[in-house]
């Protein structure tokens, strides 16, 4: 039951969720400082736009007035205001391509943190039920635990600390039945001298299989 509890399928998952969490945090922190750099860029290139205007309207309004009577100062102006619209131009192009940047760059964003929420979904569906199966094996674990203790009462120290040792060495198999000549534990098959030691021995002597040593348990159908 505890090794159970410890290779529940549950926890690689967790752990394996928890790095593309991990990842995808990183990732979509990346990206928002993308989103950030290019609104600031957007702005910057809107601002640009609205001054380049500005003084496009003060040019022509002060022609429109009549207020520039000098050729020269004409002539100037004219292609003060030609070279204005040709920065306007610029900066609209700028603007197109910072806008499609950015959403691209918020495309990518939203895909991430979507991506995050789910993992967070699964993560906690994970727990839940990771949580579920360990109460349960816990409370059998309990059962167990209260089963084993009356049934170990009054055995030897001595011989309980080897059961539990050989028990965790051996895929939690402590002792075997010898069953047919045979070791429940690793299937040897024991030989004639052997057995014969084996049924020479008193009956509270503690026999090891020579194989894997396991406790061996002598029962009526050991074929002693
Ligand atoms: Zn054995």
């Amino acid at each position: 039951m505890r090794h159970q509890r410890a290779s529940l399928q549950e926890l690689a998952e967790i752990a394996e969720l928890r790095d593309t969490r991990e990842r995808l945090d990183n990732e979509a922190r990346d990206a928002q400082v993308v989103v950030e750099d290019l609104t600031a860029e957007q702005d910057k290139v809107d601002a640009d736009v609205e001054v380049v205007k500005a003084r496009r309207a003060r040019d022509r309004n002060r022609m429109d007035q009549g207020l520039i009577t000098n050729p020269k100062d004409l002539e100037r102006m004219t292609h003060e205001l030609e070279s204005l619209e040709r920065r306007i131009a610029s900066l609209e192009d700028d603007e197109i391509e910072v806008m499609e940047k950015l959403e691209e760059a918020q495309a990518a964003l939203d895909s991430l943190v979507a991506q995050r929420t789910a993992a967070d979904e699964r993560l906690a569906a994970l727990t839940e039920s990771r949580d579920a199966r360990t109460a349960d094996i816990d409370a059998q674990l309990d059962a167990l635990a209260h089963e084993r203790a009356p049934r170990a009462e009054g055995l030897p120290d001595e011989l309980l600390a080897l059961y539990d040792k050989l028990r965790a060495q051996k895929a939690g198999i402590g002792a075997a039945a010898l069953r047919a000549r045979q070791c429940g534990g690793c299937r040897l098959t024991l030989d004639n001298a052997e057995l014969a030691q084996i049924k020479a021995a008193p009956s509270d002597e503690v026999i090891r299989c020579e194989e894997c040593q396991r406790i061996l348990v002598r029962t009526a159908e050991s074929g002693l």
